[in-house]
């Protein structure tokens, strides 16, 4: 079976998209990339970054678009999650099971 990512965009809500210190790095000396990351507070002296969801939608805000027709706009800079994230892989399979894109 074929996936195809832009009609599907499961993996884009609901997950934790951990940025590396790397990433965080980039995303926060890069002004259109900043907004998108949020800065977490895990556990007393850790503190992480991930991608910034819309708190009712969960989705994650550098997602555009509407079901069937869904754009990463910083796709060439998507955090590397995102891009070992496999289509047909085990977590692809749950995103998409847990949005109701099954079949
Ligand atoms: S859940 Fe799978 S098919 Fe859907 S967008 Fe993510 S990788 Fe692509
Ligand atoms: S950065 Fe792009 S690929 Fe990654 S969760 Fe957000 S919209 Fe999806």
């Amino acid at each position: 079976m074929t996936y195809d990512c832009q009609s599907c965009g499961a993996c884009c809500f609901g997950l934790d998209v951990l940025l590396s210190d790397a990433e965080a790095a980039r995303f926060e000396r890069t002004p259109a990339l900043a907004p998108l990351a949020a800065l977490e507070h895990c556990a007393p002296g850790l503190m992480l970054r991930f991608m910034r969801k819309d708190p009712e939608t969960e989705r994650c805000l550098a997602l555009e678009g509407k079901l069937g027709a869904w754009r990463c706009t910083i796709y060439g800079e998507r955090p590397t999650l995102c891009r070992d994230l496999a289509p047909g892989a085990p977590d692809c399979l749950t995103a998409r099971r847990v949005q109701g894109r099954e079949g």
